[in-house]
């Protein structure tokens, strides 16, 4: 098994009341430095404290266990989603909250995959990275993991019961449900925005938590998902899309699964070809689930009569998911082993708060 490596911090490892952290390192530009060819690659850094020095002056027991591969984020799959699921459940017992160094570019999607795999989670999980090398001028590589750190450790002031039990994001200034985030931003620090549901915390000169969004499960054992289906497919109108793209996509062998990005409140064209092709999709058991292209609202099958097929042809509503989280759930839910009706309840549901119902 992967071992962690305790990080010096303020306080002596033996205090059984200071919170107990692990940070688990994936890759991303958080970590990266350049090489020969001035490319931009990840780096090791089992010495985090040393380009990272404020970690001493915390709290906190904490402890770092870098994945032997470590990855820019545009190369993760769906092992690495499973990988880092297992990890988190082998030291669950061991830690009272997780922070997950990873790259943005895929961010968005690993956190939805995440919230996915650990159900009835009952511990902060929160994704963090960097727009700019920890080392670099300017670099917002520290001040975000410290603020993720912060929101790892947070427990409510009087129950001091967890505060987050849930996966998040935390970027710049905004933690955001792990089924809601999205990067929108390649350039400027505040690279991820809140979709269809208010931020969980804010990070100003205080730390506010949004307590009334953070979701409150009833108390349950943890159980880690070890299936994911990755026959799945992202289809994304546009005008002038013609048959041929849409039935390639649609007639992938083996394919289980589609999000399909329409327009507006879920709207498609109603051309024959198009509705023939979604109807043969649909006989060959293919689960094709409708999400907007709109950053906000959310997909209303029927409003128009561009959308009023849709239903009638087995196509499921998305409601206000991302893209990232219905591709995610899609993988997930094909991989539970369900009937096709089971299937369906799934995916018209709210799972881990991806939706609003
Ligand atoms: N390409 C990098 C990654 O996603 C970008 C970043 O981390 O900001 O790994």
């Amino acid at each position: 098994m992967l071992s962690a490596l305790p990080l010096p911090t303020a306080t002596d490892a033996t205090d059984r009341t200071a919170p107990r952290l692990l940070i688990l390192y994936t890759g991303g530009t958080v970590g990266m430095a350049v090489n020969r060819h001035q490319e931009l690659v990840p780096m090791h850094f089992d010495k985090l404290d040393r380009k990272m020095p404020e970690l001493r002056q915390l709290p906190y027991r904490l402890e770092l266990l870098a994945l032997p591969q470590l990855i820019d984020s545009s190369n993760v799959t769906p092992a690495d989603w499973l990988q880092l699921a297992w990890l988190i459940g082998q030291h669950y017992a061991d830690f009272d909250g997780f922070v997950i160094l990873h790259g943005t570019d895929t961010m968005a999607y690993s956190a939805a995959a995440l919230s996915f795999l650990l159900e009835h989670l009952n511990k902060p999980v929160v994704f963090t990275g960097a727009q700019v090398p920890v080392g670099r001028t300017r670099s917002d590589a520290t001040r975000n993991l410290l603020t993720a750190l912060e929101i790892a450790a947070a427990r409510h002031p009087r129950a001091r019961t967890v505060r987050l039990p849930e996966v998040g994001v935390f970027f710049n200034d905004i933690l955001i449900r792990g089924t809601r985030a999205k990067k929108v931003e390649s350039q400027q620090f505040a690279a991820f925005k809140s979709e269809n549901y208010p931020p969980l915390a804010r990070a100003g000169i205080n730390l506010d938590f949004n307590d009334k969004s953070i979701r409150l499960l009833p108390a349950a054992r943890l159980r880690i998902h070890d299936r994911l289906e990755e026959k799945v497919a992202v289809l994304r109108l546009f005008p002038g899309i013609t048959a041929a793209v849409v039935e390639a996509v649609l007639s992938v062998p083996g394919l289980r699964g589609c999000v399909l990005e329409t327009y507006g409140s879920g709207n498609a064209p109603t051309a024959p070809w198009f509705l023939a092709c979604l109807e043969k999709a649909q006989q060959r058991g293919v689960f094709i689930l409708n999400v907007s292209q709109c950053e906000e609202g959310r997909v209303i099958q029927g409003r128009y009569e561009t959308s009023a097929r849709l239903s009638s042809l087995g196509v499921i509503g998305g409601d206000d998911i991302t893209t990232e989280a219905a591709i995610t759930k899609l993988m997930f839910v094909l991989g539970l082993g369900l009937s096709e009706t089971q299937i369906r309840q799934q995916l018209s549901q709210d799972l881990r708060g991806e939706i609003t119902l």
